[in-house]
């Protein structure tokens, strides 16, 4: 994936902000890169363009082979089928089981609506079990998902976005809701589908140690500019916070 000079700007005219400045980097498969920045910074709003939810004002870049700059509607939904997405809040539906919630993964790949575990394939239930088990929650397949941590529901919303065997995964603050335990595990988690399924991982965060330990490489973004971009082996903490309040600081 390469992001090439992508420019995001809100509105227009004295009022008009820009999200996004002239934003460059490129991801290998297989990589775990964590996206760093304060808030308001641009994360969601990168991660969106990725996703081809939002379309650049100017730039772009090559996600799986799509253009983002030209991309027809058309392409945008073939490229989000194969790009799984995690929340902040899981967004999981509570009332509904595990299983479910996981089954819905496929959603984009199946025709009509459905209503009930049966109503899925029973080669997507099957699916929908195995990614549970991937996860670590094939036990609690047929409880309700509310019912769960916060920690096990993030691990649930992995599971739904693997459903569609994505070669990218896009996290938008994925353990900002979680203790610091459950936090770790998640990452854990995203860095072992990274290094099992040759998956990429894009995983917006707001913590430099989580960074630093599951990340391969750290993104750092300051008012919608690239302000570091650095392998997360052989560096520290104190270095990265150094780095990221000095570069580009005069131009904020
Ligand atoms: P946080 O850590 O709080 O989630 P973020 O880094 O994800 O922040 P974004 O949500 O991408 O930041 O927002 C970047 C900037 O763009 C902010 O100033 C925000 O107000 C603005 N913005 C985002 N979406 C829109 C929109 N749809 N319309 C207008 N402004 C927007
Ligand atoms: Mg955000």
């Amino acid at each position: 994936m390469r992001v090439d000079s992508l420019t995001k700007r809100f509105g227009r005219g004295d009022t008009a902000l820009t999200a996004l400045d002239d934003v460059s980097f490129e991801v290998r498969r297989g990589e775990v890169v964590a996206l760093l920045g304060l808030s308001g910074s641009g994360k969601s709003t990168l991660l969106r363009h990725l996703d081809g939810l939002q379309a650049p004002t100017s730039g772009g870049g090559t996600v799986l082979g799509t253009d983002l700059a030209t991309a027809v509607p058309a392409e945008l939904r073939a490229l989000r089928r194969r790009i799984g997405f995690v929340f902040q809040q899981f967004h999981l539906v509570g009332r509904l089981t595990v299983l479910e919630n996981v089954c819905t993964g496929a959603l984009g790949s199946l025709r009509g609506p459905r209503l009930g575990l049966f109503s899925y394939p029973r080669a997507v239930r099957e699916a929908a079990l195995g990614r549970l088990e991937r996860v670590g929650l094939a036990d609690w397949a047929f409880q309700r998902a509310d019912t769960l941590s916060g920690g096990q529901q993030q691990r649930v919303a992995v599971a739904r976005a693997l459903m569609q065997e994505p070669s990218i995964l896009l996290a938008d603050e994925p353990v900002a809701s979680l203790d610091p335990e459950s936090s770790g595990q998640i990452m854990r988690l995203l860095k072992e589908v990274a290094e099992q399924g040759r998956l990429t991982v894009l995983c917006s965060l707001h913590q430099v140690d989580l960074a630093l330990s599951w990340a391969d490489r750290i993104v750092g973004l300051r008012h919608g500019r690239v302000v570091l971009d650095i392998p997360a082996r052989g560096i520290d903490r104190a270095t990265v916070m150094r780095l990221y309040a000095s570069v580009g600081a005069d131009a904020a």
